[in-house]
């Protein structure tokens, strides 16, 4: 089950479980949209996995299967992350 992270590691700002802009690598580090396109060009700085959206859980099941309150911020190091970068981003996530 996803754990439906709260914030974007990178930049805070809130995801709550029904928004359409989460986005989520194949370990569930959660960015929002805007952080994934324009700085980690779909390279998951934690693991160097791609992005796809993350559904948005029904209402109904929130109280039973409640998202995660914990909140993980920690915004991408530029320089480390550059090199990751290049490394990445011109391989597809299917070949990385
Ligand atoms: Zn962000
Ligand atoms: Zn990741």
């Amino acid at each position: 089950m996803l754990e439906i992270r709260p914030n974007c590691e990178n930049c805070n700002t809130s995801l709550p479980p029904n928004s359409e802009d989460a986005m989520i690598c194949n370990f569930e580090c959660t960015f929002c949209k805007k952080c994934v396109e324009d700085i980690l060009q779909n390279v998951c700085p934690n693991c160097s996995g791609g992005f796809q959206k993350r559904p948005v859980r029904p209402k109904k099941y929130l109280e039973k299967y409640p998202p995660s309150e914990k909140i993980i911020y920690k915004p991408v190091n530029t320089n480390t992350f550059k090199l990751m970068l290049k490394k990445f981003k011109n391989i597809k996530p299917s070949n990385r």
